[in-house]
């Protein structure tokens, strides 16, 4: 019998599965819609009949493992969804005990960005490093950091939220004011809202109001609402030498730079990996935020920590990131 695992990724609009084998290959893969507005309840029995569909010809030559999850607001000690923002979940979901209880094997969830950081580990840019971090890119920002080969998760198994570290207008010491930009976390000023695909947006629309007259009419960003305008369009336009479109880049990746040259004089990582839609910009947003971690990184940490892409863009990240979870379950 072959070992298998079941990698299951839970997001806002679709969960993706797959089954993946010793060496990182994904022998089968599925997805269902998430469909946010569901109970509970109502999304496990879907899950169960599509995974043990995709599971069944593989039930007489393979040996199912263990099960890992990546979902939002996951924690990794109590094996809980607990009031994750985009899905009508009440309250905390046992969510690994149901799903060790269906397949019988062990089964574990975290985040999603720490299952990246673990897919990038096992299988990706971070082979063979034992410390660094993975930082993701999307509607908003994750990160999942490793120290020591082990994904930190602190007192409570929720550490690693670098996307709400406060990156802009803290203002007054006695009378501490947050003027930055609001966040969904209902704070002021979180990293995420200028440094994820959401945030460049925000920064493209606010560079309208700031910029020259000149500037902003020859700019292609004016054919856009804040709706229809996606960090992929921007790049496009930024490539094509729309100069809005370039300083919205240069901004994002300066504070990206600074930002990551905080979290380095706290971990101390051999490479700090980019991940999702705002990555796949490449050297429109490295070469910023390269520059600005340059110049503000500490001098004991200079040239210790490469800036790097995924080496899983192209692949099914977030199913094998999930396995990689599950595979250090029965390691
Ligand atoms: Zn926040």
């Amino acid at each position: 019998m072959t070992p298998i695992v079941l990698g299951i990724d839970i997001g806002g609009t679709n969960t993706v599965f797959g089954i993946v084998d010793e060496h990182g290959a994904c022998l089968a893969d599925g997805t269902i819609p998430t469909r946010a507005q569901e109970p509970v309840e109502h999304f496990l029995p879907r899950l169960f009949d599509a995974t043990e569909h995709l599971l069944e010809p593989f039930a007489a030559t393979h040996a199912l493992k263990s099960v890992g999850i990546g979902a939002p607001n996951a924690n990794y000690y109590t094996g809980t969804v607990e009031h994750p923002p985009n899905l009508n979940w009440q309250g905390v979901t046992p969510l690994a005990a149901s799903i060790r209880e269906r397949f019988g094997v062990p089964t574990a969830l975290t985040n999603d960005a720490n299952a990246a950081a673990l897919g990038e580990g096992l299988y990706g840019a971070a082979r063979g490093m034992k410390n660094f971090m993975v930082i993701t890119l999307g509607t908003g920002l994750g990160s999942g950091i490793v120290v020591n080969g082990d994904v930190l998760y602190g007192a409570d198994g929720f550490a690693g939220e670098l996307g709400h570290v406060t990156a802009s207008g803290v203002q007054g010491a006695s009378n501490l004011m947050l003027t930055g930009r609001q966040c969904g976390c209902g704070r002021r000023g979180c990293l995420e809202t200028y440094v994820s695909a959401t945030g460049i947006c925000r920064t493209a629309f606010e560079l309208v109001a700031e910029l020259s007259t000149e500037t902003v009419m020859a700019s292609g960003v004016r054919a856009f609402t804040f709706e229809t305008l996606s960090a992929a369009e921007l790049a496009r336009l930024a490539h094509s030498g729309d100069a809005l479109a370039n300083e919205a880049f240069k901004r994002t990746g300066t504070v990206l730079g600074v930002s990551m040259a905080n979290a380095v004089a706290a971990f101390s990582p051999e490479a700090i990996i980019f991940f999702g839609g705002l990555a796949n910009a490449g050297d429109l947003i490295l070469r910023p935020t390269q520059a600005a971690f340059d110049a503000h990184v500490l001098t004991i940490f200079k040239g210790t920590t490469k800036l790097m892409f995924s080496a899983l863009m192209s692949s099914n990240a977030a199913v094998l990131g999930a396995s990689a979870l599950a595979w250090k379950e029965v390691a």
